[in-house]
């Protein structure tokens, strides 16, 4: 049907890349920005210009930023002895969100995954280890995802940050806030008896 109208099939095909988007999302997106006015179909062109223009990644912990160093490595209040390490820039994102966290992070953009065909040298660990050379950090947070190549990623981590005589932490399991424990699965029960704490 769409191949009648290629400007309108060339606009699905280009929303049908976005994660999650299956193809009768991708069209209903494509119809809503042709019903768009031409000022709203222009700030969304604009927007996408510009994000591909003026973000990139810091030249020290990784995460995206309009500027280099980031805010977050520039910042003079965070504290200099912790440094957490996350997958993504959106797990950075996340643990911000929180407002318990001080310290600085390194975004290592992904996990090892050998069926992936993803290797220590796909990741940004040299970059890590040099970090921590310098010596400022006592304390290395890992804050990988806590899925098979997440645990992975944090068991290799920690063997090659133990050697620079640093403290190598995981982040706790826990059951989610507002939630049953009748209704948590027994894995995640399981490790946060393991993970309790004094209160
Ligand atoms: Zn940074």
């Amino acid at each position: 049907m769409l191949n009648s109208i290629p400007s309108l099939a060339r606009l699905t095909v280009e929303l049908g890349r976005f994660p999650g988007v299956g193809r009768k999302t991708a069209a209903r997106l494509a119809f809503h920005v042709l019903q768009q006015s031409e000022v709203e179909a222009q700030a969304l062109v604009a927007a996408i210009t510009d994000v591909k223009a003026k973000v990139g990644y810091c030249s020290c912990c990784f995460h995206v930023t309009e500027q280099d160093p980031c805010p977050l490595c520039q910042s003079v209040d965070r504290d200099d002895t912790l440094l957490c390490v996350v997958e993504q820039p959106q797990d950075l994102m996340a643990i911000e969100r929180g407002h318990s966290y001080r310290g600085r992070y390194h975004v290592l953009h992904g996990v090892l995954s050998p069926l992936d065909g993803v290797g220590p040298d796909d990741l940004k660990f040299d970059a890590l280890i040099e970090r921590v050379q310098q010596g400022t950090f006592a304390e290395i947070i890992v804050a990988t995802n806590f899925s098979i190549e997440g645990e992975a990623t944090a068991l290799y981590l920690s063997r090659i940050l133990q050697p620079l005589s640093v403290k190598v932490t995981r982040l706790a399991h826990g059951i989610p806030m507002g939630s049953d424990l009748e209704y948590v699965d027994e894995a995640t029960v399981g490790r946060a008896i393991e993970a309790r704490r004094d209160i």
